[in-house]
């Protein structure tokens, strides 16, 4: 936290509802310490009327802000202008500034593919399996056919939210190699070494021992298993792919590289290695991660 508030320190903050558990404050709270730049950020609930709390952050010059849960696609026609690629995903995360109004972008997908890249896994040519068809799953799924993976499957608990992202990628990418299945589906799947990525809310945090699948004839499929949940530190799912003998992460750099991605487009500047990793500590500890 910089040690003073003063006449030139500029605001942001993270809009959604509830607001009472993001980590947002603690990423951008301590790149803004780490990098000496002279601004706060804090959480603001907005528990109706996005329409207004946009033109009063605008009006009150607050500089940037994250969009949360349950904003990211509500915001949109609030804004002055949207990246291509965040239009495309129909979610944005990340609010920058400009003369007239808001940008909107989406720094989700491009920090899962920096975290991704961080553990070594690469999406381009790449067999891939997603676990789940909600707005993170969608994201991944915009990522994997931006990235040209060889192909991904997409189950689902309700299939026709697999089916109906299958439908708009072909739309908007022309990507074709996505199979959209019921969860039950999975031994459809041929052979293993996939890159399984678990974006369902099955097994967050209190309901640890929930699990989208538990078969071990699934996860013998995962080469490497990447959770995008990051509380609990390793999820049932990741417990049972490492079980069958695949690489397992959670999401903890994913939220990270999100963060980062956003001070990035705020401040115009890149957050160096060493800050990275000195942020990453910071969020470890607050989450309770050991490693
Ligand atoms: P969402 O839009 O509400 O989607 C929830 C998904 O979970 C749907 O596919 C839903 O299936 C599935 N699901 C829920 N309970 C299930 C159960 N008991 N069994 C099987 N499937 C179940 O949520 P979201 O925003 O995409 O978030 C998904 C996950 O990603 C959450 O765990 C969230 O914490 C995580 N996430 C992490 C980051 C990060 O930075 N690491 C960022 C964003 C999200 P139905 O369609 O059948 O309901």
């Amino acid at each position: 936290m910089i040690s003073m508030i003063n006449g030139k320190t500029e605001l942001m903050g993270v809009i959604g509802n509830p607001v009472t558990h993001t980590m947002s404050p603690t990423i951008h709270n301590t790149l803004a310490a780490c990098m000496g730049k002279n601004m706060v950020y804090v959480p603001f609930p907005v528990k109706e009327d996005i329409s207004n709390a946009i033109a009063g952050a605008f009006a009150l010059g607050v500089v940037g802000m994250n969009v949360t849960v349950p904003y990211k696609s509500a915001v949109i026609p609030h804004l002055k202008s949207i990246d291509s690629k965040a239009e495309q995903i129909g979610a944005v995360n990340t609010l920058v500034r400009t003369e007239n109004g808001y940008k909107g972008y989406n720094t989700d997908m491009p920090g899962l593919y920096r975290a991704l890249l961080s553990e070594g896994i690469e999406i381009s040519g790449n067999r891939i399996i997603i676990v789940g068809a909600g707005g993170a799953a969608r994201a991944a799924a915009f990522l994997c056919a931006w990235k040209q993976a060889k192909e991904v499957y997409l189950l689902n608990r309700t299939p026709q939210k697999a089916v109906r992202i299958r439908d708009e990628i072909i739309e908007k990418t022309g990507f074709t190699n996505v199979i959209p299945l019921a969860l039950c589906e999975y031994d459809k799947i041929p052979g293993e070494g996939y890159l399984v990525l678990q974006a369902t809310k099955a097994g967050l945090y209190p309901h640890v021992e929930e699990t989208p699948i538990s078969e071990p004839n699934f996860f013998q499929k995962a080469g490497v298993v990447y959770d995008l949940i990051y509380t609990p530190q390793e999820t049932t799912f990741m417990r049972l792919a490492r079980e069958q003998g695949a690489k397992a992460y959670h999401g903890l750099k994913m939220l990270l590289y999100q963060g980062v991605l956003a001070y990035e487009l705020w401040n115009n500047v890149t957050v160096p290695e060493d800050v990275i990793a000195s942020v990453y500590e910071v969020l470890k500890k607050e989450c309770g991660i050991h490693e």
